[in-house]
């Protein structure tokens, strides 16, 4: 998909805005929330524009955007605790930004059923 120049995604994933990297991939990134929901958390998403979860049809890229999850909640010593992944979709799962990305959320304990 073609990059969209007004993505604050795409934007990070260029390094054209800053933000504080925890793993780089040759087609992911994973970055810090800028506000954060928990003691940790962190978005991973592709370097590619693709605007969600639903227009992604590409299975390697969401194994490998699913791996590298697993591998920051390492990366930020939340694994041993728990942590959460969630992807938000459209309006009704409450996606604010238009470039899939996956939150991992830790160093808390988190709460169910979501708001
Ligand atoms: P969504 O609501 O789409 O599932 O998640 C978007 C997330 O992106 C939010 O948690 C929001 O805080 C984060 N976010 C939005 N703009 C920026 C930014 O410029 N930098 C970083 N690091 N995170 C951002
Ligand atoms: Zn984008």
């Amino acid at each position: 998909m073609k990059p969209d120049p007004g993505c604050i995604f795409c934007q990070i994933a260029r390094g054209e805005v800053p933000s504080t990297v925890i793993e780089r991939h040759p087609h992911m990134v994973a970055i810090r929330d800028v506000n954060p929901q928990a003691p940790d958390h962190v978005l991973v998403f592709p370097t590619d524009h693709i605007a969600s979860l639903d227009e992604c049809d590409d299975t390697d890229m969401l194994g490998q955007l699913l791996y590298l999850a697993r591998q920051v909640a390492r990366t930020v010593h939340i694994d041993h605790g728990g942590y959460r992944v969630v992807i938000n979709h459209g309006d009704h799962g409450g996606q604010t930004v238009p470039h899939l990305h996956l939150h991992v959320l830790g160093g808390r304990r988190m709460k169910w059923p979501p708001g």
